[in-house]
């Protein structure tokens, strides 16, 4: 990519940190809210809320947004509000045949996509491409599923009957972390448009870019203005929209801490809320496992995104009796990984998404050495070649030496690090696999297929794997057990978190009133 020159549609990138056509003088614009199918800036902006987004694998100044206060924040609000009634009443068909377009949209563009989504989060270029499939993915599903939406018929007695519809919400709201923004902008907005709502997104201050490119694809596609907007901000931005009056629901992927106050902000209008918050997941390997195939599921359930990856297996327990087999493919296979340009189809490692996370991941190695751990490889800071690659890139590492109780292996670190533990009985490590206050996900490698059920049957987690780790599809509901989060993002049952029940009796005799 560095020296290539690449078209994408109509947008000229060049180089590999070239600057697309689309902006003027090598900028991105100012505009990064989304409001009423186009882009826009906040009304009464404050330049004292200028937030500052810098590029991860460069360190250097991506762009500058204005903060939406209430005022914007409002204005969104009663975009959404006021498309809310043409959009719920067009038939499930005809809003899923605007989302389909939308989604043959990014698919004709997913170069581009992938582009900016690596420039936003210092991913790799090969993950930015796929996370973007997990956007079409949700918007081609939900869009399938739109026509579906029913209720039931309940026959009562001497002829009479009831049904049920299922109705949209209203105004759903949305906020999402930095780590995977736009899965979190397609995952949330395609079940809530399929269903009726309209929608409102605050992405993270950290990567703002591709919520508002999917505004521009919505609209379109032929999605009406309104029905998907864009506010950016910080957490009070995030806590305008969650105690909005006119909004529904609030979706929101992030931290267990702040999870906890969008719930609390929330209920004071008696809101429902998708929480999809934190993990500290484990992933058991049995000595009757490939071992091969383990240490595939233990790199990907910790390597993917710098391992800023909320559902990481960032606790595996190895039977003891095959430790040093898996370790020693667990170090070779990790210490081949690349580490570098973000934009470099082969890098495997990118940029960390600031200097404060990396920094956080660097305290954490530093406590868990001086509680013990051995680093089997990896926990470094990198400086790539390149000059320009000022960002902070960590080597991928691998842990020994660890136990239970020290705070590396208790606590969720959110960086490219791994835990290996020991066990030696069944019964031990599932006690142990469950001794969290999480439970996002876990997996178990075996080919014992009684001992996999059996395990996974006592696992304490809403997402869980048998051979394999941090698989996703869009079919399968994701989501967590206990602090890990409320309800559940993908499959059937997302409908049920956009939307609400009405019961409808009918009667068809006369009335018998005992007055
Ligand atoms: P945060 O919880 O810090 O932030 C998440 C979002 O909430 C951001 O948009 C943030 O704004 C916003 N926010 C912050 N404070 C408030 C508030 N009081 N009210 C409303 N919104 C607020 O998480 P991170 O962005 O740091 O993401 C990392 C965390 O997300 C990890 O703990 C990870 O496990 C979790 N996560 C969970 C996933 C899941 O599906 N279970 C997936 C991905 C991540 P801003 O950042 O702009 O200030």
């Amino acid at each position: 990519m560095w020296l290539q020159q690449v078209v994408l549609r109509g947008v000229q990138v060049v180089g590999r940190r070239g600057v697309c056509s689309t902006v003027s003088n090598g900028k991105l614009p100012l505009h990064f809210n989304y409001i009423n199918g186009e882009r826009v800036s906040p009304l009464n902006p404050d330049p004292t809320q200028v937030m500052k987004v810098l590029e991860p694998a460069t360190g250097d100044l991506l762009i500058e947004l204005e903060t939406s206060g209430p005022d914007e924040v409002n204005r969104a609000v009663q975009s959404a509000k006021e498309a809310f009634t043409e959009w719920s009443q067009l038939t499930g068909l005809q809003r899923g045949r605007i989302m389909q377009r939308a989604a043959q949209i990014i698919k004709d563009r997913q170069e581009e996509f992938a582009y900016w989504e690596t420039r936003d989060t210092g991913k790799p270029i090969y993950e930015a491409r796929m996370d973007i499939w997990t956007a079409i993915d949700a918007i081609e599903y939900f869009s399938g599923l739109a026509p579906t939406i029913a209720g039931q018929h309940v026959p009562l007695a001497n002829g009479s009957f009831a049904y049920t519809k299922k109705e949209p919400l209203g105004v759903c709201a949305g906020i999402g972390a930095w780590n995977y923004p736009i899965q979190m902008a397609g995952w949330k907005s395609a079940p809530a448009l399929a269903c009726g709502n309209t929608f409102v997104f605050k992405p993270s201050q950290f990567t703002p870019i591709t919520a508002v490119m999917l505004g521009e694809v919505y609209t379109e596609a032929g999605l009406p203005h309104g029905c998907y907007n864009v506010v950016q901000g910080a957490g009070e931005t995030g806590t305008l929209l969650c105690e909005h009056p006119d909004v529904a629901k609030v979706s929101f992927t992030g931290s267990v801490p702040t999870g906890s106050k969008v719930m609390a902000a929330a209920a004071g209008g008696i809101k429902t809320v998708t929480l999809e918050l934190g993990g500290k997941s484990p992933l058991i390997v049995f000595a009757d496992a490939n071992l091969d195939n383990a240490v595939g599921g233990a790199m990907l359930g910790n390597f993917l995104s710098q391992g800023e990856v909320c559902s990481n297996a960032t606790r595996v327990f190895v039977e003891n009796s095959v430790m040093d087999q898996f370790l020693a493919k667990l170090v070779e296979r990790t210490g081949r990984m690349k580490v570098g340009d973000p934009m470099d189809d082969d890098t495997r490692v990118g940029a960390m998404i600031h200097q404060d996370q990396a920094d956080k991941v660097m305290t954490y190695l530093d406590g868990a050495k001086k509680e013990g751990a051995v680093v089997a490889c990896g926990g470094e800071l990198v400086t790539p070649d390149d000059p320009r690659l000022k960002g902070c890139y960590i080597s991928p590492c691998v842990l020994t030496n660890c136990h239970d109780n020290m705070t590396v292996v208790r606590e969720e670190v959110f960086g490219p690090v791994v835990s290996i533990l020991g066990f030696d009985t069944e019964e031990e490590v599932v006690q142990r696999a469950n001794n969290t206050e999480f439970g996002l996900a876990g997996g178990v490698f075996t080919n014992d297929l009684t001992r996999a059920h059996r395990v996974i049957a006592q696992m304490q987690a809403g997402t869980c794997y048998i051979n394999n780790f941090n698989i996703i599809d869009v079919a399968v509901p994701f989501g967590g057990f206990k602090k890990s989060g409320l309800g559940r993002e993908n499959g059937l049952v997302t409908v049920e978190y956009y939307t609400q029940v009405k019961t409808v009796y009918v009667e068809m005799g006369d009335v018998d009133a005992p007055f």
